[in-house]
């Protein structure tokens, strides 16, 4: 059966956190907005991810109301460093007159503290966008339901916050043949809230303070990830231990999953009636856990623009434009800075180990330099002088 069809401002397709954060920052605004997810509410409490925010996205979420103090381990200390070559760099929040340089939150945490504050009318759940026709005034959304029912509904902009896109023609891609492997796992001694970030040639592998233990993002060929996962704890311990090396040993070990990892760049930010942000835009390698933070400030940066410009119609080709201007920067900078660590990194080529070992001196001994890049870390593009 057809319903009838309903009329708002801004529909948000995916309701992950960066299409809730968009919706929160636009609550209050003249717009009538709408957030439609395909899944069913809740459905993130299965998601084994955890996420690196920066400070600036504690800033951003406190805003919202929706930063969730409890759930949070804060992170004071950056360690980075590479295996099998010299060179290593310490990044300090105390450099930077901030209480911590990020947080480690879980994505499930995350999300239901968003969720939290969105009011019932504005979600429409279990709904797949199966079709949009667009016209000079309005884009028309065709949907299905579980029940195999269909829905229409007019909207003057659509959102695209449905996460990390398939291929299409509109999305460039490059597959780094890499899977990151997630667990959490306690170690010996007490972290003291430091972050590891390593690089080895398999791929970085990050350790995030999270409560007592670490969250583990292990980055491997996706061959070895699949070995990974059949491992039992102790051969997986063993595992991680030789590509950590002997800094920080570990006791035991969580449930393990793993994530196929792409540079996904969709080429437009916006067509007509239409707009992508967060994963929807660019997905990117998990090193530097910039993904969300990223996503978050486009979400901000759009209901910013909406807001200011509060005209009429949210689709405007002017608002549209002004969004894709805003937002070149910081996603370019994001994209370029997490593409070449990867790339960089993820060999064992001699002068290539001698000359990143020379580079994290360089940062290690240069505050500027590593001010510099802390900061674009902490901020994004608001970083720039
Ligand atoms: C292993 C790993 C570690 C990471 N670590 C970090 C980190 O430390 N720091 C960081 O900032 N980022 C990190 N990220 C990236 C971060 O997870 C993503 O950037 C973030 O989840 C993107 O949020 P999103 O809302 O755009 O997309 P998603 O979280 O993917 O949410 C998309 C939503 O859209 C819905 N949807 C999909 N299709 C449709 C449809 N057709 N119709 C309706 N709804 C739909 C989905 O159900 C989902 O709810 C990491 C990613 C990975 C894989």
């Amino acid at each position: 059966m057809t319903e009838p069809l309903d009329t708002v401002d801004i529909a948000i397709v995916g309701a992950g956190p960066v299409g809730m954060a968009l919706a929160l920052a636009l609550a209050g605004s003249p717009f009538r907005v709408l957030l439609i997810d395909s899944r069913q509410r809740g459905t993130w409490t299965s998601d084994p991810r955890a996420l690196a925010l920066s400070y600036g996205t504690r800033q951003l979420l406190e805003s919202l109301g929706a930063w969730n103090v409890d759930a949070g381990t804060s992170i004071e200390t950056i360690h980075v460093s590479q295996r099998g070559g010299f060179g290593r760099t310490l990044i300090d929040a105390a450099d930077y007159d901030i209480p911590a340089l990020g947080y480690v939150l879980r994505y499930r945490d995350l999300a239901a503290s968003l969720d939290a504050r969105i009011e019932a009318a504005q979600r429409l759940n279990g709904h797949e966008v199966v079709a949009i026709r667009l016209s000079s005034e309005a884009a028309e959304i065709m949907l299905t339901g579980g029940g195999g029912d269909t829905h229409r509904i007019l909207a003057r902009l659509v959102v695209h916050a449905e996460g990390t896109p398939a291929n299409d023609a509109g999305v460039r891609v490059y597959d780094y043949g890499q899977h990151a492997v997630v667990t959490e796992v306690r170690p010996l001694a007490a972290h003291a809230r430091q972050a590891w970030e390593r690089f080895t040639p398999d791929g970085p592998l990050a350790l995030l303070p999270l409560g007592p233990d670490y969250a583990v993002v292990f980055c491997v060929s996706s061959a070895q990830a699949n070995e990974l996962l059949q491992l039992d704890e102790e051969h997986f311990l063993a595992a991680l231990r030789t590509s950590f090396g002997g800094r920080v040993d570990f006791v035991g070990c969580g449930p393990r999953a793993s994530f196929p990892l792409a540079l996904r760049i969709r080429q437009q930010l916006s067509t007509p009636r239409q707009v992508w942000i967060g994963n929807a835009a660019q997905s990117l390698h998990p090193v530097s856990g910039q993904g969300f933070n990223l996503g978050l400030r486009d979400a901000w940066e759009l209901a910013e623009i909406l807001r200011t410009r509060a005209c009429s119609d949210a689709g405007e080709e002017a608002t549209l434009a002004a969004y894709t201007r805003r937002r070149r920067i910081d996603r370019s900078g994001s994209m370029a800075f997490t593409d070449g660590l990867v790339r960089v990194f993820s060999n064992d080529l001699a002068p290539l180990r001698a000359a990143r070992g020379l580079s994290l001196l360089a940062l290690d001994l240069l505050p500027p330099l590593r001010h510099f890049v802390a900061r674009r870390m902490i901020w994004g593009a608001r970083a720039w002088p």
